[in-house]
């Protein structure tokens, strides 16, 4: 049974994972009740993020079971706190991956609390109130209103879920390299998942030359024509591989496995930068060579801050950017899983939570 916590009184369907098979079963559990800064969501769609098969697996050692994953989340408020003044019942709403912060320090105060140390996710973390948090595999969410946003009216609720992980996770380092305001920029996407499928679509949105990095051969026609991209190049291609090299002003690395990054730091320019969003479990290697022969930057970036996350959305509205996803009913959550961790998924599974698509 979910931990006690006083004022937990409201019983939410969901579905959990209770050891590393990583098996999801249908979980009833406790969420707390909505407080004076709450809002009460009704979940419509979930998406399934490769950070929610890392955590069901175990890979990262850090899953508190049962944990109920999803962390793109959206739905309709139908309750809201009294401090509560920017959202009303019925507004169209997402959840991404923050729960909770210190609201304290240098990086909650400026709209980066992915980046305080006391950051608490939607699942797999601990809330204020000592209560281990929930995800969006769930019919009823209680999020306190600083970290929700809201979806623009012209994006449908499925296609937008993952925006509120993936669609973040991309746009944030995208920001911090100027890419939004400088086009004709040479970015690289490496790896064309969830994440990455979105990186494609935004960097054309923001007017520059993609080039996608992938292993899979098979999704080259489909990254040029449906996505945008402008190239592909299959990264197991040494002639490839080698033609690539000095080309690309930005690379973003959404790979979820162990991967060497001396390849792809060759197909940076003199003095390009390589943002690792990919959280694979074990070290990826980095060779000294491709970094100091080119001058070449590597960093990592997690998630966004709420005020970005909500400019990401507004972007994503004005410019129609939404996933390609696969929508799955919560009992096809196995099989999607499995699906996911063998890399067959074009580009997302979403849950219909509430049960509203044909499917
Ligand atoms: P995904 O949909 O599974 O996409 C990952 C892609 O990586 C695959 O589509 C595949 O692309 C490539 N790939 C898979 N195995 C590979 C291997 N062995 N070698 C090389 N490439 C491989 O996953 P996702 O949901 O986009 O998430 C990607 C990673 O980002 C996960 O580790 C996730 O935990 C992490 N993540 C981080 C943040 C953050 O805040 N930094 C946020 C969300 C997710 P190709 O077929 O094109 O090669
Ligand atoms: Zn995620």
């Amino acid at each position: 049974m979910a931990m006690e916590t006083p004022n937990h009184t409201q019983t939410v369907a969901g579905w959990a994972a209770h050891s590393s098979s990583g098996k999801i079963v249908p979980y009833t559990f406790k969420r707390r009740e909505n407080g004076v800064n709450d809002v009460t969501i009704k979940v419509m769609y979930c998406g399934i993020c490769h950070t929610d098969l890392h955590h069901v697996k175990n890979d990262w050692g850090i899953t508190m079971y049962p944990v109920v994953p999803g962390h793109e989340i959206t739905g309709v408020i139908t309750k809201v706190g009294n401090n509560v003044k920017n959202f009303k019942v019925g507004d169209r709403v997402g959840v991404g991956c923050l729960a909770a912060s210190c609201l304290e320090c240098e990086f909650c105060k400026s709209s980066q609390e992915n980046y305080c140390d006391q950051i608490q996710f939607t699942y797999n973390g601990i809330f204020w109130d000592g209560s281990v948090t929930y995800g969006g595999y769930s019919q009823m969410l209680v999020a306190d209103h600083r970290y929700v946003v809201r979806v623009p009216d012209n994006l449908p609720m499925d296609a937008a879920a993952p925006l509120l992980c993936a669609g973040i996770t991309v746009f944030s380092p995208m920001k911090d390299s100027q890419l939004l305001e400088s086009p004709g920029k040479k970015v690289g996407i490496v790896g064309l998942g969830g994440l990455g499928h979105v990186a494609v679509k935004m960097a054309k949105a923001f007017g520059h030359h993609v080039t996608v990095i992938s292993t899979s051969p098979s999704k080259e026609k489909e990254a040029k024509q449906r996505l945008g991209a402008d190239d592909f190049i299959v990264s197991t291609n040494t002639e490839q591989m080698q033609r690539g090299k000095r080309t690309l002003d930005v690379i973003l690395d959404t790979v979820s496995a162990k991967h060497s990054l001396g390849p792809i730091l060759e197909l940076l320019k003199v003095n390009g930068t390589l943002v690792v969003v990919g959280a694979p479990d074990k070290p990826i290697d980095l060779p000294s060579f491709p970094l100091i022969f080119g001058k070449r930057a590597v960093k990592g970036s997690m998630t966004g801050g709420m005020k970005e996350t909500q400019e990401m959305m507004d972007v994503c509205g004005k410019h129609n950017i939404t996933c390609d996803i696969e929508v799955i009913k919560p009992d096809q959550i196995n099989e999607a899983l499995d699906r996911l961790s063998k890399n067959d998924v074009r580009y997302r599974f979403v849950i219909d939570i509430a049960g509203r698509s044909k499917l």
